[in-house]
């Protein structure tokens, strides 16, 4: 079988770290030091300046090919779960993230976020089983339908903050939401593997 692309080779780890130059690992760049992480000839808390966090956030997108689902190149709609899936026992002040009703995107985001016991309120938006790459293609993953799942389950009432976090390939939509909405929008990584990195703060090791 073919696999389909779920850019994890796109995931730019330089721009997670502080870019100084100091040496302190042993290399003269912060870019060889990633290249000794993955060759797997130094390990992410080799850098001193990198937080507990970070680390494992690191450590974590690693791993998680090994952990993943086998994505088929060509795929028909795989339509799954929509709705509220809350994750951890989130509270008012968790966040909430966005993604499509694709049998594989739901589990390898819910892969990807077993690895921290930080709590979020996840909503899967009806995209007709298109995975988000072919839900913007197709038009399935638009502004109205993230405003008729934000209706639908109710989320207004279970958070303080009015802020999403939108996959990194449906950029593109951000600003109608906001419009259509009243919820601020940030734009997630492209790839979910990438989610640990982009939210490294949080992302509390098991
Ligand atoms: S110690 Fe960390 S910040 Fe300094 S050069 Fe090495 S990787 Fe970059």
């Amino acid at each position: 079988m073919t696999s389909a692309n779920l850019y994890i080779d796109e995931i730019n780890f330089l721009k997670y770290l502080n870019k100084n130059g100091c040496i302190q690992c042993g290399f003269s760049s912060c870019e060889e030091f990633i290249n000794a992480i993955i060759k797997g000839i130094k390990k992410p808390h080799d850098c001193p300046l990198i937080s507990r966090n970070k680390a494992y956030a690191f450590e974590v997108i690693q791993k998680i090919k090994d952990l993943w689902p086998d994505v088929p190149l060509l795929m028909h709609p795989r339509p799954a779960l929509t709705g509220l899936v809350e994750l951890n026992t989130p509270d008012s002040g968790s966040l909430v993230l966005i993604s499509g009703n694709n049998e594989f995107t739901e589990q390898i985001l819910l892969t990807v976020l077993s690895t921290t016991v930080c709590p979020f309120f996840i909503i899967f938006v009806d995209t007709d089983g298109n995975t988000v790459d072919m839900a913007m293609v197709y038009q399935t993953l638009t502004a109205e339908r993230v405003k008729k799942a934000l209706q639908d389950t109710k989320i207004e009432a279970k958070v303080k903050r009015r802020e999403l976090i939108i996959p990194g390939l449906s950029s593109s939509i951000k600003d109608g939401i906001e419009k259509l909405t009243g919820w601020n929008v940030r734009v997630g990584p492209k790839c979910a593997a990438e989610l640990p990195l982009f939210m490294s703060e949080i992302w509390i090791p098991p």
